[in-house]
């Protein structure tokens, strides 16, 4: 039984492959999932690239099938959305993809399979299973927020909000609130608008042309959202699924599994047992994120000047230029935090969280970090650096209301009035974020209990998997 208990029960009956795009971000809520619907009785297949291959040492409850070939060009593809649209088009031309969904089906004395998950933005996935019609549904790792925004880019344009200005930069958007323009995606920004635009499709297209949309998000935390995406998508027979934060929905057997492609330093917690409740700033950027020299020495002097203790993941890459070693701290940073610092490279980040004595999260505001922060009640620093970054920051601070946004150039001093206003005592708009942060938290959690509605969405993910 799963952990919403009673439910769907697909135990024996059947099997369902998981094909994720092989970024951290996203194999995480992907390998999450896996672990939920396992949970529920369903056998799963996890599809993977060789390139940040996941380790199914760590999972023996799941099933992985390589599609190796596909890769070598896509890995070595310049940025991201490069990287993404190289990864299609080496599936589509190499069939490997189509091979392996064909030999699962074709498995004799094994669950038949009853559909494949993919990621949203894997359109080549998706038409392998179409042409062997095997139904997909398609996981977005995003916000409901993102998956509304990335679906209104037609009127976005229309009404002129897009392509920005220097000089509408400020201005709200009255059709989604409380998003801005400077808080937008903004293609025609891009070296290549029309790779900037492609991207937007993809989640579009695969999502229109799949059974089911499933969303690692909460009814506690996007209730609004959520429900303009229902009254979208079920008139087309499109049903969403609501099942986070994934990272807390299964319980039992797959619970536990860490889904990190990097080795994470333990030895960071060891230091936060020594340090007082609430007093240290957890600072991270997530997997993809990178910045200037110049910002990173600003990140570390407005650490060093906070006079908080601080525990910071410099991970290799961090710093643009620097991808062999990891990036250097700056000559008297040490002297200058005084011991109050910490740095490694890989931190066990949803331990760290939920550590007492964490106080803050300085984020890039990557959705998983988010939900992770938001689970613990945690508030947040975000300094947002691209595509749905940006609007996740804003929900932070103006809809949840449980962080602080920093705008404008990374700059010491701004960073410095940043952290303090993050951390300061109870008295102040601090000690009021950290409030509304602990109620969130709250609500959250009771959407992962039994059941809660993302338990029960789950649920009725499973039953629409086994009636497809
Ligand atoms: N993470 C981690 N250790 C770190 C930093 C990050 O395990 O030191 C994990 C974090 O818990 C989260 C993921 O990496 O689950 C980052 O995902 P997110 O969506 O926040 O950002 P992305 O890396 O996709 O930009």
């Amino acid at each position: 039984g799963g952990a919403g208990g009673g439910g769907a029960d697909g135990r024996g009956t059947a099997r369902v492959a998981l094909f994720p795009l092989p970024f951290q971000g996203h194999i995480s809520p992907m390998l999450q999932l896996a672990g939920a619907l396992r949970a529920r009785g369903l056998a799963v297949t996890v599809l993977h690239t060789a390139f940040n291959a996941p380790d199914p040492a760590r999972h023996p409850g799941l099933a992985f099938v390589a599609v190796p070939d596909a890769i070598p060009e896509a890995a070595a593809a310049a940025n991201g959305i490069a990287k993404i649209l190289a990864l299609n088009a080496a599936m589509e031309a190499s069939g490997r993809v189509r091979a392996a969904l064909a030999s699962l089906m074709a498995a004799e004395g094994q669950p038949r399979l009853a559909c494949l998950v993919l990621d949203s933005t894997l359109p080549a996935a998706q038409k392998a299973a179409a042409g062997l019609g095997l139904p997909t549904l398609v996981l977005h790792t995003g916000s409901a927020a993102c998956f509304r925004l990335f679906r209104s880019y037609d009127m976005l344009h229309h009404r002129g909000y897009l392509p920005s200005t220097e000089s509408n930069l400020d201005m709200p958007i009255e059709e989604l609130p409380p998003l801005k323009v400077s808080d937008l995606f903004d293609p025609s920004k891009l070296p290549s608008k029309e790779i900037g635009q492609k991207i937007l499709d993809l989640a579009t297209e695969t999502t229109t042309s799949s059974s089911g949309a499933i969303l690692n998000t909460s009814e506690a935390l996007e209730p609004h959202e959520l429900k303009l995406i229902r009254d979208e998508l079920a008139p087309k027979g499109i049903p969403p699924f609501a099942v986070g934060p994934l990272h807390k929905l299964a319980a039992g057997d797959g619970a536990g599994e860490t889904t990190s492609l990097l080795e994470q330093d333990r030895g960071c917690v060891e230091w936060l047992d020594a340090q007082a409740p609430g007093s240290v700033l957890y600072v991270s950027f997530g997997s993809v994120a990178r910045v200037t020299r110049d910002e990173f020495l600003e990140v570390a002097w407005g650490l060093a000047s906070s006079g908080r203790p601080f525990l910071w993941v410099v991970r290799r890459g961090l710093v643009l230029g620097v991808d062999e070693r990891p990036p250097e701290l700056p000559e008297g940073f040490g002297a200058a935090a005084a011991g109050r610092g910490r740095v490694v490279e890989w931190a066990p980040q949803q331990e760290v969280l939920a550590h007492p004595a964490v106080g803050g999260f300085w984020t890039h505001s990557g959705w998983n970090s988010t939900l992770e922060s938001v689970y613990e009640g945690v508030p947040m620093l975000s300094r947002p650096q691209f595509g749905d970054q940006l609007a996740t920051g804003r929900y932070v601070a103006d809809s949840w209301k449980v962080g602080v946004l920093l705008e404008g150039a990374v700059e010491r001093g701004a960073v410095e009035t940043a952290i303090r206003k993050l951390m300061e005592d109870e008295e102040g708009e601090g000690g009021a974020m950290r409030g509304r942060a602990g109620a969130l938290k709250e609500k959250v959690r009771m959407s992962v209990e039994r059941g809660g509605s993302s338990q029960q969405a789950v649920d009725k993910l499973v039953d629409h998997m086994l009636s497809l």
